[in-house]
């Protein structure tokens, strides 16, 4: 397992995080809790040292099964983290309130990272006139807590500003090959680095596009000299960047743990090459010239007023574009019957609005739902 260590607190990580949003479950939705903790444990055993959980995570039943997952000597090997949900605190005591039920759901007397959870503009500005900042403090002198964090959902210059704001200790955004330039950016990565704040990545395979490539983008790995699995070029253009502690991977089965600790005891810090830049920027181009909305899958423009879901929708259609001759009528038609498809819309546009990649939802929206009930 490739070791690392978060700047300025000194705390003992591994590069690969086990991110605990997609367990695996039972054919009831439930987490399969026996599955779900020998993956963990497996996990641990073998080098994993950063726990991520969130309270929102399987309908708040994450932490619960993490908790388990941790008894046992577990928890002292591990740093862990969860988030804080912002979107339920409507007054200052909701914080604390939210944390102790998370401190007892995980079995445990302190939270490392204990994060302010997706982030943007609006939900900052509520969560500092909720005063988050004297909650972090009290939290702190109760040892409840270790290192105030934050994940992000929005602009740049917005991360930049949130950044900033307050003695951050570690921030988590989304990074891959394909989102370079979107939300915090390669550049908003740098700066936290300069800042001494430790990165961890979520999303290194946006949402499973970058594990199942399309022929072209496979014949490019193909024909590159070292031969990697798409899923190991994904995270190696990560683990390379100096500022990025940890990556955080959602692993829903015990293959993809086998598969994920193999390709991080491999891995090493050494930059990338010349060559592999070119591989990763070709690989990109490939990649958004074949998809039409670009949509991140952020979430951000969740949610809508009359319930349409519009991440899964564009993501679905980009990755139906992704496949050759795949077809996105099916997955639609599914949608139309949980009553969350475009024809809902009443173009009030709060989803455009909250965008951070500016995209023309309600046209896309109409161009999609044109092409699939045809
Ligand atoms: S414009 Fe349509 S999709 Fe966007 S928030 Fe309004 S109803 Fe929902
Ligand atoms: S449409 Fe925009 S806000 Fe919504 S998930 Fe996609 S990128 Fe994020």
């Amino acid at each position: 397992m490739l070791n690392t260590v978060f700047p300025r607190i000194n705390v003992d990580s591994s590069a690969l995080g086990f991110g605990c949003m997609r367990l695996p479950t039972t054919p009831d939705g439930a987490i399969d809790e026996a599955e779900a903790i020998r993956m963990i444990r497996n996990g641990i055993d073998r080098g994993v040292r950063y726990i991520d959980t969130a309270y929102s995570y399987h309908g708040g039943e994450s932490e619960r099964v993490v908790g388990k997952a941790l008894k046992g000597g577990y928890r002292e090997k591990v740093v862990l983290a969860t988030k804080l949900p912002c979107w339920l605190v409507k007054t200052h005591e909701d914080m604390m309130r939210l944390l102790d039920e998370q401190l007892e759901k995980l079995q445990t007397d302190h939270i490392d990272f204990y994060l302010l959870h997706a982030l943007g503009a609006e939900r900052y500005k509520n969560m500092k006139e909720l005063d988050y900042m004297s909650f972090m403090d009290e939290a702190l002198r109760q040892g409840k807590i270790r290192y105030p964090s934050f994940s992000f959902h929005d602009e740049h210059e917005v991360f930049m500003e949130i950044l900033h704001d307050y003695d951050w200790k570690m921030c988590q955004v989304q990074m891959n090959i394909l989102d370079d330039e979107n939300q915090a950016g390669l550049e908003g990565i740098r700066e936290a680095g300069r800042l001494g704040v430790g990165v961890v990545i979520m999303e290194p395979l946006r949402g499973g596009l970058l594990a199942q490539p399309p022929e072209d983008v496979r014949n490019a790995y193909a024909a590159y000299p070292e031969k990697r699995s798409p899923v190991e070029w994904a995270f190696r253009y990560l683990y390379t960047m100096p500022e990025v502690i940890t990556i955080l991977s959602g692993m829903s089965d015990m293959a993809q743990v086998e598969d994920n600790l193999a390709i991080f005891d491999r891995a090493t810090r050494e930059p990338i090459s010349e060559e592999e830049k070119q591989l990763y920027r070709d690989i990109k181009a490939t990649y958004l010239s074949r998809m039409k909305t670009k949509c991140t899958g952020c979430a951000y423009c969740q949610p809508c007023p009359k319930g349409i879901t519009i991440p899964d929708i564009f993501r679905g259609y980009d990755q139906t574009l992704l496949r050759e001759g795949g077809s996105f009528k099916d997955r639609y038609a599914k949608i139309v019957a949980e009553g969350k498809d475009a024809s809902r819309c009443i173009a009030c546009r709060k989803c455009e609005r909250s965008c951070p990649q500016h995209l023309p939802i309600v046209r896309y929206l109409q161009e999609i739902r044109a092409v699939s009930e045809a």
